[in-house]
């Protein structure tokens, strides 16, 4: 079943069935029948198309193009885009349940899917003009085209308002120069968004975010990084050599590009819990069925308390994970402030998907230390999930920063 059938009007219909989510979820602990359809379908695609294919793009580096295709028809590229624009113009809880259950398939094109949607489209369509919004999301929503988002450098990742790459107006272009580094999609995508300082003066207040054209004389691309773990997604260096864009590329106002930078990545961090709970149901699934077929000492080893245990532990930290992580998304759904509830889904998910790929490759015992069982790529691909979109230690100063701030008003 395609996404589309099940879109809602998005002018007021996905507030209205936000609000309908956060009702259904609180009052009956069941999500609302359009997030369970969704869910069904995301996970019957997840499970046909990805799972039997993920071993092999993971060894081999490959971009998945026919899948991301396909979930761009499926309105999976662009889940919250408005109709109009080619997307499905569903909340940010569907986002959420489709970006888990892709990446329960495959845990790269979860990050694809991710970065595509949260972090290159949500920001084009916040703080785009309606022509920027026609030219750089409608081709972003089909598949055929992905998006990548540029803020850390070498010099800087968490400190991120102290970017070195510069953008000077010159007439009627802006020529941009440095590099950025770690940039998830870039040896696939089509166009990036990608921040820079306009007035070194003013510090973080004097960057400014930036749209360019994949590829665009002045811009190169470095080596793909080869990784521990999301190994069929691209991450690469940009690197920005006079690089001249027009002058109407620019993303919202001169100096906005921090407060885009910050919002975009609290959006985002829902994204990245969201690919860390699916991780950690495949770690998981896997450990149950292996504890019910493994005999040990005469019995399935699911027999033995000390497997119980482990099993319940790792259950237990991915549902309350997901709770936090659906309440994060339907905050935003509500348009009620989410920052730390979003740093807090973050930080609980990744720790919980490191935590359950760990104990899910102890339960295999030595069947998960192979790469013929999946335990092993789940417990590479959970690691990063604690270190981009903010780190773990990024993750705690937001939510400290915020408990204060509420405190203190
Ligand atoms: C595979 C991958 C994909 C990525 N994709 C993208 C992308 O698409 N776009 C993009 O812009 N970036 C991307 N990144 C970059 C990522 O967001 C950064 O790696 C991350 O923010 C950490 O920055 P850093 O690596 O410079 O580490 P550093 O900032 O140097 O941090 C090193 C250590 O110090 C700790 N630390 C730093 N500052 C503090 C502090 N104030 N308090 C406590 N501890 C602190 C960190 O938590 C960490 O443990 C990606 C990275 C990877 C590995």
């Amino acid at each position: 079943m395609m996404l589309g059938m099940l879109t809602v009007g998005r002018s007021c219909g996905a507030a209205r069935t936000a609000l309908r989510s956060l009702h259904t979820v609180y009052q009956t602990a069941e999500l609302p029948e359009t997030h369970r359809m969704l869910r069904e379908t995301c996970r019957d695609f997840a499970e046909k198309e990805l799972q039997p294919i993920a071993a092999k793009l993971d060894r081999e580096h490959l971009y998945p193009r026919e899948q991301v295709l396909k979930m761009g028809q499926m309105g999976l590229m662009a889940v919250e885009v408005p109709e109009e624009f080619g997307g499905a113009g569903l909340d940010y809880l569907a986002y959420s349940i489709g970006v888990e259950e892709i990446s329960r398939g495959c845990a790269s094109t979860g990050v694809i899917m991710s970065v595509n949607n949260s972090l290159y489209l949500g920001p084009v369509l916040k703080y785009g003009t309606e022509e920027q919004k026609r030219h750089w999301i409608t081709p972003f929503s089909s598949g055929e085209k992905v998006g990548c988002f540029a803020l850390s450098e070498p010099g800087n990742g968490s400190d991120a308002g102290a970017a070195s790459t510069v953008a000077r107006l010159e007439g009627e272009e802006w020529v941009l120069n440095g590099t950025k580094s770690w940039i998830t999609n870039a040896w696939d995508a089509s166009a990036v968004v990608v921040f820079a300082t306009t007035d070194k003066a003013l510090k973080h207040k004097g960057i400014s975010a930036f749209l360019v054209e994949m590829p665009t004389p002045g811009l190169s691309l470095g080596k793909k990084e080869d990784k521990l773990g999301i190994r069929a997604s691209s991450t690469a260096n940009l690197i920005f050599e006079d690089c001249r864009i027009p002058r109407h590329n620019l993303l919202g106002q001169p100096g906005m590009g921090f407060k885009i930078a910050m919002q975009t990545l609290d959006s985002g961090r829902i994204g990245i819990a969201s690919q860390a709970l699916g991780i950690a149901q495949a770690a998981l699934d896997c450990a149950v069925d292996y504890s019910e077929k493994r005999i040990a000492f005469g019995a399935s080893i699911s027999k033995l308390q000390a497997i119980q245990f482990k099993l319940a532990d790792m259950a237990l930290a991915l549902e309350s994970a997901r709770l936090l992580t659906w309440r994060a998304a339907m905050l935003k759904d509500n348009r009620k402030p989410y920052t730390k509830e979003a740093a807090m889904a973050k930080l609980a998910a990744s720790e919980a998907a490191t935590q359950i790929s760990h104990q899910a490759i102890q339960v295999l015992g030595g069947m998960g230390y192979v790469t013929e069982m999946p335990a092993e790529r789940h417990y590479r691909d959970a690691r990063i999930t604690e270190i981009y979109e903010g780190t773990s230690e990024i993750q705690r100063l937001v939510i400290a920063n915020q408990l204060l701030k509420e405190y203190r008003s």
